[in-house]
């Protein structure tokens, strides 16, 4: 997997160490998370609280970092700011708030990630465009939570290509927020691309690829 992102990082003229791998553990045990982290992994990703953490108790930390990149009720924002790393999934700038409040008070400092929704697929989550940048500016009142760029779940295709535009669109998107000022190190991360499709994403930007069923294997039942 490392390999064929290094590659896929080097054909697109980037850094490979500018790639960070998220192994999605979601639906498998610890002993699986356990095997990755002994085979090198050091991040993992998971999309429910709850299912994350059992496994995030078992895990020998600081050497594993945990990422939640599912969606996130607001009544489980304290259990996440104190549990995971990274958070992709804020969407709104009243989960932004409790967030923070409750790293404060856990003494955690998670980073953070805005969830876009760039189809304006209402059934969705992720926050509509027009909201990506008051969010950030609210994001500076931020006492200990930090966010650090933005995160995209695309429609689903097959085809990678197809799902191109939207990876563009997402860099592009930063591209036009950090010439509106917003500063660089809210931006600095772009979390796109699954088993299927992350060299694409990689050639349009990703520093962060979410890989799942490549890694582990089928999900049964899948999600
Ligand atoms: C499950 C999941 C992934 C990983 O999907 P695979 O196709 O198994 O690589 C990535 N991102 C999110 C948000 C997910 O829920």
């Amino acid at each position: 997997m490392r390999e064929r992102i290094d590659r896929a990082a080097r054909a697109a003229g980037r850094d490979p160490d500018g790639v960070r791998l998220v192994a999605v553990s979601k639906t498998f045990p610890p002993a699986a998370v356990q095997a990755g982290a002994d085979a090198g992994l050091a991040d993992f990703g998971e999309n429910r609280v709850q299912e994350a953490l059992g496994k995030i108790e078992r895990a020998a930390r600081p050497r594993v970092r945990w990422h939640l990149i599912g969606h996130l009720q607001s009544n489980k924002a304290r259990a996440a700011a104190a549990a995971f790393d990274w958070i992709h999934s804020v969407d709104s700038t009243k989960l932004l708030r409790r967030l923070d409040e409750a790293a404060a008070d856990a003494a955690t400092a998670p980073n953070l990630l805005v969830q876009v929704d760039l189809a304006g697929e209402a059934t969705k989550h992720g926050a509509p465009v027009a909201e990506v940048r008051p969010l950030l500016e609210a994001a500076l009142a931020c006492r200990a939570a930090r966010v650090r760029g933005l995160m995209l779940m695309p429609p689903w295709n097959e085809d990678p290509e197809a799902t191109r535009p939207y990876f563009r669109r997402l860099r592009e998107l930063r591209d036009g927020l950090l010439d509106e000022g917003i500063a660089p190190a809210a931006l600095g991360d772009l979390s796109m691309g699954m088993s299927h499709d992350f060299e694409v994403a990689i050639a349009e930007g990703a520093t962060m690829v979410r890989v799942g069923t490549a890694i582990f294997g089928r999900r049964t039942p899948p999600r």
